[in-house]
């Protein structure tokens, strides 16, 4: 497995070296790998996105961490203006049991879940105090969520990534990173999350 790394920056962001390190060490144990400061002008923000939340996914109308519980897409394009810089977060997973809804899934997606609101809490602590988290995957802290009714853990509620709209793998590109999805099960993957800054 490769070694953790922080990327350099890229723009003129407000994190400093030793802040993204302390960062990653923390993210570390749930498999953040990378985190790369980026400019929010950079993260590709379109209306198809949304199609393959409502067709192709079971989530859908189901979780308050996606469609339609999260903003629309012209809301989130409003949200973002409101920020100019952000943190990319690489996690390396492998889930053979990326199809089933065990617990084994389950507790790594939690990790990942509480890993990112973590590393949210600490930028806020170090005066942040807009940072704002869109995570990878899906919200897992219940074993099955309570949407429409109220969140049983709404402190550490937040929208995914894909629910806000956002093209993951244009982004990734646009950023000249390469995408790493699963070809078979049994392979690695990264999943992403974004932490929105200031
Ligand atoms: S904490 Fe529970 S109720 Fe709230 S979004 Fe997550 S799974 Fe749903």
């Amino acid at each position: 497995m490769k070694s953790s790394k922080v990327v350099p920056f890229q723009n003129k962001g407000h994190v400093s070296q030793s802040l993204l390190q302390r960062l990653l060490d923390k993210g570390k144990p749930c498999g953040l790998e990378a985190i790369t400061p980026i400019c929010t002008k950079d993260i590709i923000v379109a209306d198809w996105v949304q199609l393959k939340c409502r067709y192709g996914c079971n989530r859908y109308n189901t979780t308050w961490c996606c469609p339609p519980a999260t903003p629309g897409t012209d809301e989130v394009r409003k949200i973002l203006a409101e920020y100019s810089s952000a943190l990319l977060l690489e996690v390396r997973q492998r889930y053979p049991e990326f199809y089933l809804n065990n617990s084994r899934k389950r507790i790594k997606q939690v990790r990942g879940w509480k890993g990112t609101v973590s590393l949210e809490r600490l930028l806020f602590l170090e005066g942040f105090y807009k940072v704002f988290s869109l995570v990878g995957e899906c919200c897992a802290l219940c074993k099955e969520c309570t949407y429409p009714e109220n969140c049983r853990f709404p402190q550490e509620k937040r929208p995914s990534v894909e629910s806000f709209s956002i093209d993951v793998i244009g982004t990734l590109q646009h950023l000249g990173k390469t995408p790493q999805v699963a070809e078979n099960k049994n392979d690695s993957f990264n999943y992403y999350s974004i932490i929105l800054l200031e």
